[in-house]
């Protein structure tokens, strides 16, 4: 059987990873086989979301009613009922549900209805509590087919620490991302120099590390010095998989979808109030901002280097009519130039302008001439794929040390 869970957190605690793992744990002390823990990573962009809209998907040999009512009882233990955006829900199948539901939950949004005919049509037995939305994390992540996957390992605090400060030293976190990089990633960012996989909220996660199998993480992983941890848990997961991504053109953008188009720059980019980078992209009549905000950091050097012409892949979510920049890859420069008034060749003073289409005037010695001065400036860009630093990517987006994508 697959059972999913989802929404059972709240920005005060409690994470539904950890409830999956304790139901692991749970479900094989009542001597059923767990073949799978999975967790599913939905649309970034989904407003109700706590924090990175995960759901989890476990792969059981069992009874499944038991294993039902034992997951119901551990969701009315652990969640966090008191939160009034935590709305619980828990499905059991035999098998995999229509993958096309889980498509929709990763690229787009869902509603709890079409969640709950699915399951009714599939026979499913399943469990709502609230409002239910939670039935569509738990029906996705039962649904969810995996052409390509990651691993994770999460390391969860003895409950008796949760929600006080963490203890995990930085310096193991350093050389476990030396040592096993690029096979695991975003455990620290070596370049702002800054941990990224120890989490600041109050929920049971100690330190997560995240890498292309289950022998690379838990390589990391043993390198890892910190407070004694509660139990640990390795996901199969869709995060690193940009699996949120849809091909398209400018015309077709819908707000809250994540995009890859291919376009071309249209002005040069600007840095506004917060140091957050825009430019304009095109494609025919239409064009669309592209942002670099201020945690993207060094990431905004890049963006700041594209000129008008420069053709691109922008890789990103639309919101607000602008696609936040994930990663980029500058597909071929445009030439870059200053054009300035000529210098007159008899006394190498720069002309003045003598009218529009009337040519250039040297005001000195009454010289002439057509055509203005260009000068072409070197390009510092090279073509190839940038990304934002560790501190600032999305758990979906693919980094480009596992391979850089096929375009
Ligand atoms: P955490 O990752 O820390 O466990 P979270 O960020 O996953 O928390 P949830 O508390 O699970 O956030 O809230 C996300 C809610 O949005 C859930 O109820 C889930 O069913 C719902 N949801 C997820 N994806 C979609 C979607 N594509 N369309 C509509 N609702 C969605």
């Amino acid at each position: 059987m697959l059972i999913g869970i989802d929404d059972t957190d709240s920005p005060q605690g409690m994470c539904t990873t950890y409830l999956g793992a304790v139901l692991a744990r749970q479900l094989i002390r009542e001597h059923m086989q767990v073949r799978e823990a999975r967790l599913v990573r939905l649309n970034p962009n989904v407003t109700f979301k706590t924090r990175g809209n995960a759901a989890v998907m476990l792969d059981v040999e069992g009874n499944p009613d038991r294993a039902f009512a034992i997951a119901c009882a551990l969701v009315e233990d652990l969640a966090d009922f008191s939160c009034e955006n935590t709305n619980p829900g828990v499905v059991v199948v035999k098998e995999q549900v229509d993958p096309a539901f889980y498509l929709q939950a990763v690229t787009d949004f869902c509603e709890i209805d079409d969640a709950v005919a699915l399951l009714d049509a599939t026979g499913a037995r399943y469990r709502g509590w609230k409002n239910r939305r939670g039935l569509i994390g738990a029906t996705a992540a039962v649904a969810s087919s995996l052409p390509d996957r990651t691993s994770e390992i999460l390391v969860y605090r003895e409950p008796a620490r949760f929600g006080t400060p963490r203890d995990v030293d930085r310096t193991s976190l350093f050389a476990a991302e030396t040592a096993t990089f690029p096979h695991t990633w975003d455990t620290v960012d070596v370049a702002n120099d800054v941990v990224v996989c120890v989490p600041h909220t109050p929920d049971p996660v100690l330190f997560g590390i995240r890498g292309e199998s289950p022998r690379w993480v838990m390589t990391a992983r043993q390198m890892v010095q910190s407070e004694r941890p509660g139990i640990e848990q390795i996901w199969v997961t869709n995060q690193g998989t940009d699996a949120h991504l849809i091909d398209a053109n400018i015309s077709e953008l819908r707000e809250g979808l994540s995009y890859r188009v291919w376009w071309t720059v249209a002005d040069i980019p600007k840095t506004g109030t917060g140091g957050h980078v825009s430019f304009t992209i095109r494609n025919s009549d239409h064009t669309v901002r592209c942002m670099a905000y201020e945690p993207t950091k060094n990431f905004r050097q890049i963006v700041r280097q594209l000129v008008p012409g420069d053709e691109m892949i922008v890789c990103g979510s639309f919101k607000k009519g602008s696609i936040n920049l994930e990663k980029m890859k500058s597909v071929s420069l445009a030439t870059d130039q200053t054009i300035r008034p000529p210098a007159c060749t008899a006394c190498s003073k720069r002309m003045t302008s003598d009218g529009k289409g009337k040519g250039w005037k040297c005001k000195r010695c009454g010289a002439r001439a057509d055509a203005p001065d260009i000068e072409e400036i070197p390009r510092m860009l090279a073509p190839g794929w940038y990304e934002v630093p560790p501190t600032a990517r999305r758990h979906l987006a693919k980094p480009l040390c596992r391979g850089l994508p096929p375009y």
